[in-house]
């Protein structure tokens, strides 16, 4: 009762206030994004309302447990009141509460950097289930409400803030009356339209459904009055109704459980719900590790790449619980860089205290983080092993990072990672391991060969593969910058080094190299002088069979390499030193051969445009397109 004149008389002063509080243009941005958003899972919204209840409270006992307040967890509790005359729908908690700055800032403005992003992301994805990920939860009560007020009171002042908002045009923050700490948010329900039933969710099975469905491991009970029936007193043939507060959720964390009593569906849902995805997890893993180091986790690994993962705004990290209490949201520490994308939990027995500064001298801390690095390379390699389906399409998520991984810190953890990674073949068509490429080596094969491309497509028509595949190797398909400086890293896998199809030795046994004869010799001296530093040497080629012309590179740094460091901004313009290879049995080859005692201007024209077409090949950027241009047509026209 005491409520509902409140509400009634904050209804009247909106009106009377003259100056209404403005969103901050980012806040007001995300707001009208909700208030018109036709998103169809709009039930949501109980869900990012029931989970700030439940930090806030967190927040209080977490304070209480530092500072001896004298809490204790059944002290704490959320309750969801609906009035279906009034339409609304009142959630409250007992935690921390908000002060009036805190009002103002947490719900009129959107702090982090993230709604701008978040706007993106809806625009690209069509999809609101994100919300979470950018700290605009709150917002979305807005989605299903004309009007939202927020009661609160922050603990230990005796000071209570009514906020209030009709959306669009702004809020109001004023003097309120409230008993005891926390806070109450009170949505009041859109009118249904044609397309839309907002009414559902004064229904109490629709409530209780969507507690269940996304709120049932929250710690704290979320409590409701529900309508009852029994025998009538006096006459136990007719029956009664009567009101009884009930208890939604069950309580206890899902990792908590036994894990013969959770269903994947329930790993999955609850995975969706606390990580923000829209899609299930490609694998689940509870760990329940019991003896001297006693902890349970949760891991999941995701079916896709966060829209930020591959940028500096995606923070890696598991939520870190005390004893059944979230004391880090993201404890970076539990994940190397390399299995940055995994998500879930760790809950054990720690010091409250803990920070982040401290995380990293913690003992148990980073037995448990290596348990856990452990635990997540089986996984993957077991799922590489029996489940190569859904490991290709992990690959193309996160093999990126994978791959990063091999070659950080100079390949430190080579030895961890180098059996997850995965090349296509050019002879299988199809993605293989090194130790499956090594096991299907042709008798005689030295090295295990790769091939640096735009794509397997590109690589399989490359020159400098001629050679290797007529001998019937198979090659590996480097398609991603950071590909071929992973594999140098790594230098070898079981005892067999890797080797480019574009080095300038391909160590193949039975190439008959191309003895160059005295005139060859004398060519290609030429062809070498007038092309200047562009080129090391002119050689006859030992990689082409058919192609008249190709790049290969000597010394440490390879084309591909050198593509990738020029690519880099500030780049130094890093040569690598190329050979200009050329293919005697080729016609043009004897055309130059025939050329040159008679007219050696026609050989430089042809050196300039056999090394152009042996960039363009290369895909590296000719120096003069136009010159090039001018020259082979020139030499068409002759
Ligand atoms: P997020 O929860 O992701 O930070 P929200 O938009 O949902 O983003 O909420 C913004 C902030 O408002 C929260 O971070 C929190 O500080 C504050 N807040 C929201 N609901 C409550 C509540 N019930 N009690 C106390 N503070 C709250």
């Amino acid at each position: 009762m005491f409520w509902h004149s409140q509400v009634k008389s904050a209804r009247k002063t909106i009106s009377e206030v003259v100056s209404v509080r403005k969103f901050k243009t980012e806040s007001q941005r995300v707001l009208d994004l909700m208030i018109n958003s036709i998103y169809t899972h709009k039930e949501i919204f109980l869900r990012e309302l029931l989970s700030n209840a439940s930090d806030a409270i967190d927040k209080l006992y977490y304070k209480s447990l530092k500072e001896n307040l004298g809490f204790s967890k059944e002290d704490f509790g959320i309750r969801i009141e609906v009035d279906e005359n009034a339409r609304t729908i009142k959630i409250s908690d007992n935690g921390i509460g908000m002060t009036e700055k805190e009002l103002d800032e947490n719900l009129g403005v959107i702090a982090r950097s993230g709604s701008l992003d978040f706007k993106k992301a809806v625009e690209d994805k069509e999809e609101i289930n994100i919300i979470g990920q950018f700290g605009v939860g709150f917002y979305s009560s807005f989605m299903v409400s004309d009007r939202v007020e927020v009661l609160s009171r922050a603990y230990g002042s005796d000071e209570a803030y009514l906020w209030e908002s009709s959306g669009a045009a702004g809020y109001d923050i004023k003097k309120a009356e409230k008993d005891s700490h926390g806070t109450e948010i009170t949505m009041y329900l859109k009118k249904d339209t044609e397309d839309e039933n907002y009414s559902e969710f004064l229904q109490e099975y629709r409530i209780r459904q969507l507690v269940k469905k996304y709120s049932d491991y929250i710690r704290y009970p979320i409590k409701m009055e529900v309508e009852r029936t029994r025998p009538a007193e006096g006459d136990d043939k007719k029956t009664e109704k009567y009101k009884e507060l009930e208890t939604l959720n069950s309580l206890t964390p899902i990792w908590r459980k036994r894990k013969a009593d959770i269903t994947a569906e329930e790993y999955n849902e609850f995975y969706k719900n606390t990580f923000y995805d829209y899609q299930d997890p490609l694998k689940a893993t509870h760990i329940a590790a019991e003896g001297s180091l006693e902890y349970k986790a949760l891991l999941y690994i995701p079916a896709r790449a966060p829209y930020d993962y591959y940028s500096k705004n995606y923070e890696k990290g598991l939520r870190l619980y005390s004893d059944g209490i979230l004391i880090m949201e993201k404890c970076a520490d539990l994940l190397p860089d390399y299995f940055g994308f995994v998500k879930g939990l760790v809950d054990s027995e720690l010091s409250l205290n803990i920070s982040r500064e401290t995380v990293q001298h913690d003992r148990r801390l980073k037995l448990i983080a290596s348990n856990i690095e452990k635990k997540i390379r089986a996984e993957l390699a077991d799922m590489l092993e029996n489940d190569r389906g859904n490991y290709e399409k992990f690959f193309k998520e996160f093999g990126l990072q994978i791959k990063y991984g091999l070659y950080e810190n100079w390949g430190a953890n080579k030895e961890n990672l180098k059996d997850l990674v995965i090349f296509h073949s050019v002879n299988k068509e199809k993605m293989v391991t090194f130790k499956e490429y090594v096991a299907d080596m042709k008798e005689g094969q030295k090295y295990i060969y790769y091939a640096v491309g735009k794509s397997a497509d590109a690589i399989k028509v490359m020159p400098q593969a001629e050679k290797v595949k007529e001998a019937g190797y198979d090659i590996l398909c480097l398609t991603d910058e950071v590909d071929e400086f992973a594999i140098k890293v790594l230098g070898e896998y079981d005892k067999k080094e890797f080797r480019s199809v574009s080095a300038g030795d391909l160590g193949l046994d039975n190439a008959q190299k191309s003895e160059a004869s005295d005139k060859d010799k004398e060519i290609l001296k030429f062809i070498k002088e007038s092309l200047g530093d562009k080129i090391k040497e002119a050689r006859l080629s030992s990689h082409l069979k058919t192609h008249p012309v190709c790049l290969t590179a000597e010394g440490e740094l390879s084309i591909g390499m050198e593509k990738v460091f020029n690519n880099l901004p500030g780049a130094k313009g890093i040569s690598a030193e190329k050979i200009l290879e050329i293919n005697a049995s080729h016609p043009v080859y004897a055309k130059i051969a025939s050329l040159f005692d008679s007219d050696k201007d026609a050989v430089k024209d042809y050196a300039q445009i056999l090394y152009s077409q042996a960039l363009l090949i290369e895909g590296l950027p000719l120096e003069n397109p136009t010159e090039y241009s001018l020259l082979v047509c020139r030499r068409l026209a002759d």
